[in-house]
């Protein structure tokens, strides 16, 4: 264990604020389910404790949405601790099937979703619009180029008349390794490749997984915007429509809390129809309970916190809106009373 993680470890102070407000603890109620109980297990491992199921279970239930380290009084950085020391049991070979499960599919076919049509059929008859050279480039994401072709392909429409261009040979970011204890390099390699072979000296892209690997995680420096971003820098060009409409807004949590990026969406929402928050909001969100690998390896306690999550949506409001394709997916799972949209989805109703 590093010196900083040992440094969280030792400076949590055992409030139970993080008990309070983690989505997992919510749900499951033990403590080896909360930010400090997990913090324990770590420093147990580090002490030799073996890893068993209810080891994995703790560490692997996090789904690195940040609320505790946000909340937490005494500075202590849990998800960096979770993160590390699933990393460290992956590199002695200590994971669960569904972490493995991930790591095959990222490395061996370039996608988590084990899909092994061609990535860029999203394009469509946009292809012809794909520039060898540009500014900026658009990342599709696995979730993007696979479940949401069509939604990529009209954020591509909308972003090339702003001379953006696309990847041609994309693989997964690697988020869902980082996340998951896994090395991703080889992934972030090829992407970089690729990136720098366009000249663009900014990536975009709409998800929120996406985001913070580019980000924070990639070993360059990369300029990396949210399409929310992109496209509320040029608010005056896109000739939106107003519309009868109003509708609540889901903070992806690593796009909003882990980044910051919180005003974009909301300015580009106010633009074309109303807005109301859902209860918890901003640097407060509730995590729609798909991140750090837990809808992959543990989908009932995913399902449950989403159903949570959409038990926030304020009366009165025709939709709800996100920003990112894992968000969207397990929203809809939590089987919200209205549509789950993606910002762009909105946009295009205003541009109609
Ligand atoms: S909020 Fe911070 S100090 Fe309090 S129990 Fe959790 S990790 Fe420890
Ligand atoms: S990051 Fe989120 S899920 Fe993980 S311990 Fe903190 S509040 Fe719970």
């Amino acid at each position: 264990m590093n010196d900083s993680d040992m440094r969280s470890i030792l400076k949590c102070v055992r409030c139970g604020t993080c008990r309070s407000v983690c989505p997992v603890f919510d749900v499951v109620g033990w403590e080896s389910a909360s930010s400090r109980g997990r913090m324990l297990v770590a420093h147990g491992i580090s002490q030799g404790m073996e890893v068993d199921a209810g080891v994995f279970d703790s560490l692997n239930t996090c789904t690195t949405c940040g609320l505790c380290e946000q909340m937490c009084p005494s500075g202590a950085s849990p998800v960096k601790v979770v993160e590390n020391i699933r990393h460290q049991l992956v590199m002695q070979g200590k994971m669960t099937d569904a972490q493995k499960a991930l790591r095959t599919e990222a490395l061996e076919k370039g996608n988590t979703l084990g899909e092994t049509k061609e990535r860029m059929a999203w394009l469509g008859d946009s292809r012809k619009d794909v520039a060898k050279k540009a500014d900026y480039v658009l990342f599709a994401g696995c979730l993007g180029s696979y479940r949401y072709p069509e939604l990529t392909k009209r954020t591509f429409d909308i972003l090339k008349k702003f001379g953006v261009t696309a990847l041609q040979e994309e693989v997964c970011c690697g988020s869902p390794l980082l996340r998951t204890g896994s090395d991703p390099s080889d992934l972030m390699l090829k992407n970089l490749e690729q990136i720098n072979k366009t000249g663009a000296h900014t990536v975009i892209t709409g998800c929120a997984g996406c985001y913070t690997a580019l980000k924070n995680d990639y070993p360059e420096d990369l300029k990396v915007v949210h399409v929310t971003e992109f496209l509320a820098d040029r608010l005056a060009e896109l000739d939106l429509k107003k519309l009868d409409l109003n509708v609540t807004y889901h903070d992806p949590c690593h796009l909003g809390r882990c980044n910051g990026v919180f005003d974009a969406p909301r300015q580009l929402i106010k633009s074309v129809c109303s807005l109301e928050e859902m209860k918890s909001n901003r640097e407060k969100s509730k995590c729609c309970g798909a991140g750090g690998g837990v809808l992959k390896g543990y989908p009932e306690l995913s399902l449950e916190i989403s159903k949570r999550r959409v038990e926030e949506i304020p009366k009165d409001v025709d939709y709800l809106v996100t920003a990112c394709p894992l968000c969207r997916t397990n929203l809809i799972r939590g089987g919200p009373r209205v549509e789950v949209l993606d910002i762009i989805d909105l946009l295009e109703m205003a541009m109609e």
